[in-house]
């Protein structure tokens, strides 16, 4: 790549994250929240190792992957330049034979979405003597086509507490919050229902299974961040918002 291209890239990059964080403020700011409250995690799904080095020259500290095939290498490039602050988000369904390597190569996980994957990654850590903070992923649209633990309904909402109270007895696996994906509407007003109903069912647990702290809500993307951060994300995913916009194929999760 030349030097020309890679400075294009990160001066593109430099100006979308400074828009990024404005409108991250402003949604604080009309939520009465601190913006110490809000973790942004660029999402580096599909983007090359060059996008990801502008993005920590910028400041960038959490980054977001759904492939660990993707993670992998990235970390060994990134390392190999003597880079190692990034922080990695798996934010991604984790297949169970890949359990192991996201434990090994990431630092927190946002998509736990079921207790089995759980005690997976669970034996995983303490065999690699670590101890991972993770997300349980919920499903609070109803949709079909997406993972995690269902709280549709009230009925539903009792079984992932029951399940949730079981979680808490993995020993290598410290869970922090809730993670939810809205689904894809064309005002971002529409995705407000589902993270009303991710910051409910976190204060249903909180009286429910007081002995946990549920602290941190993923939740938001580049179409919804603001509203997002309204209903109480702690932690907004943006990628498109940061880097451009990615190919279709390389879309899907
Ligand atoms: C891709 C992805 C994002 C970021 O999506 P953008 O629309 O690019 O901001 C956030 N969360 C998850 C789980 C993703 O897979």
């Amino acid at each position: 790549m030349s030097d020309a291209t890679t400075h294009a890239i990160a001066h593109a990059i430099a100006q979308n994250l400074a828009q990024v964080e404005g409108r991250i403020e402003a949604a604080c700011v009309r939520a009465g929240r601190q913006r110490e409250e809000v973790t942004l995690i660029a999402v580096s799904k599909t983007r090359s190792v060059a996008e990801i080095r502008a993005a920590l020259g910028c400041g960038v500290r959490h980054l977001g992957e759904n492939r660990i095939e993707e993670v992998e290498p990235k970390v060994a490039a990134l390392r190999e330049e003597g880079i190692t602050q990034a922080i990695w988000h798996m934010i991604g369904h984790v297949q169970s034979r890949k359990a192991r390597s996201v434990v090994a190569l990431c630092d927190t996980i946002h998509s736990v979405d079921s207790l089995r994957l759980a005690e997976r990654l669970d034996r995983h850590a303490a065999d690699l003597g670590r101890r991972v903070p993770v997300l349980l992923e919920l499903n609070v649209s109803g949709e079909e086509s997406k993972f995690g633990f269902c709280a549709h309904d009230e009925a539903e909402l009792e079984r992932f507490v029951v399940e949730a109270a079981a979680l808490e007895g993995l020993t290598a696996l410290d869970v922090v919050g809730l993670m939810t994906m809205a689904p894809i509407v064309p005002d971002p007003e529409l995705a407000r229902p589902v993270f009303r109903r991710l910051a409910t069912v976190r204060e249903h647990l909180r009286k429910r299974l007081p002995f946990t702290s549920w602290n941190e809500l993923s939740m938001g993307m580049t179409d919804d961040y603001g509203v997002a951060i309204e209903e109480g994300a702690t932690m907004v995913r943006i990628g498109r918002a940061i880097f451009g916009h990615r190919t279709e194929e390389a879309q899907a999760t």
